[in-house]
């Protein structure tokens, strides 16, 4: 049975958590001498003088809207990256506890693990770019406390299949991490709808990828109410500054525009990889269900030095497990694939 409690590391169960002057007043008042900001105003806006909202309760209710989420469900980070960070300092204790990884994967689950001191465990995907359950199975013990997946993964740009993420929810009493970031060119359907029905499951979504908005870093972790509050308590009181939280306000309204774009990028990318498996050298185009193609392709560190001469930067994968010979490529503007496609074919 999953028990949330015996999850939390012992002294944040035991946390007194920093309570600001915004936690300590939240009414109406006209005269706020509470928290040591400049009184005077900003050279900026009359408003930036203030501290934002620790609970970020606005956006926190209108992502509950676009998504159908309840808000106590919602937990926001200064990117998915602080609430990849957070999950270990609320949830493994330095020296004891472990994580298990599915390489090749988005590296900020090892460099996070590296700075908390939490011991990586590694389940390569299989050939097919899918989870080894079996060997999953046969790294978990009573220390794991977090398996990260990421769906669709990065840097391979597939989903992985539902059934097995399902089976790994059904048979893991740690937290099991769907990352979701590419999750809006996918077919497959997000996980945030079965919070209900997995205890032990989080979420991870962000505004960097398909809402276009890495610039502000927000991320966003969705799970049961209890693991919220865990987060709630270790996270810094001030974590999404005033300015992110009110233009993320404003692109929540504009949820048709960000469609567009997502239909629009998927468009491309299957015309991208259409014209790419075409070029000579190029071995393989994976299928994608991300923003971005990983591409197999002669000599690819030879391909990416050349693409950089033309002053086209793609990602070199090349000596990452599973992706030998393989550059990643973000699916771009129509005029910035179309450069990319024509300095390929002067390649030779
Ligand atoms: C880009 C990306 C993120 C986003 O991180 P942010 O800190 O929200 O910008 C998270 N996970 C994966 C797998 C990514 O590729």
């Amino acid at each position: 049975m999953f028990d949330i409690n015996k999850l939390v590391r012992s002294n944040i169960k035991n946390l007194a958590p920093y309570s600001s002057a915004r936690d300590e007043f939240s009414g109406e008042a006209k005269v706020f001498l509470d928290a040591n900001e400049n009184s005077l105003g900003s050279p900026l806006n009359k408003w930036y003088n203030r501290y934002p909202d620790p609970h970020q309760v606005k956006v926190k209710q209108a992502i509950s809207q676009v998504k159908s989420v309840a808000a106590e469900s919602i937990f926001l980070g200064n990117g998915s990256d602080e609430c990849i960070d957070l999950l270990y300092r609320c949830f493994c204790t330095p020296g004891k506890d472990n994580i298990i990884i599915c390489p090749p994967t988005y590296g900020m689950y090892q460099v996070s693990a590296e700075i908390n001191d939490v011991e990586i465990r590694k389940a390569p995907l299989l050939d097919d770019f899918q989870l080894n359950l079996a060997h999953l199975e046969t790294l978990a013990d009573e220390n794991t406390k977090i398996i990260w997946i990421c769906s669709p993964n990065n840097p391979t740009g597939n989903s992985l299949h539902r059934q097995d993420i399902e089976t790994v929810l059904n048979n893991f009493n740690g937290l099991v991490v769907v990352d979701e970031a590419y999750i809006n060119f996918a077919r497959q359907k997000s996980w945030v709808q079965e919070l209900a029905e997995y205890p032990n499951l989080v979420v991870l979504q962000t505004f960097s990828k398909a809402w276009g908005l890495a610039g502000l870093r927000l991320g966003m972790a969705f799970a049961s109410k209890e693991i919220i509050n865990v987060m709630d308590r270790v996270k810094p009181p001030y974590n999404i500054n005033q300015v992110t939280q009110e233009l993320a306000l404003k692109a929540l309204e504009e949820v048709g525009q960000v469609n567009d774009m997502i239909r629009l990028l998927v468009d491309m990318r299957n015309a991208l990889a259409e014209v790419l498996v075409q070029l000579p050298g190029v071995q393989k185009v994976y299928p994608s269900d991300a923003n971005f193609l990983l591409v197999k392709i002669n000599k690819a560190r030879d391909v990416y030095n050349y693409l950089l001469e033309k002053g086209i930067v793609v990602r070199d994968r090349s000596n990452v497990l599973l992706c030998e010979d393989c550059l990643r490529i973000t699916i771009g503007t129509e005029e910035e694939n179309t450069a990319l496609v024509d300095a390929l074919n002067q390649l030779n």
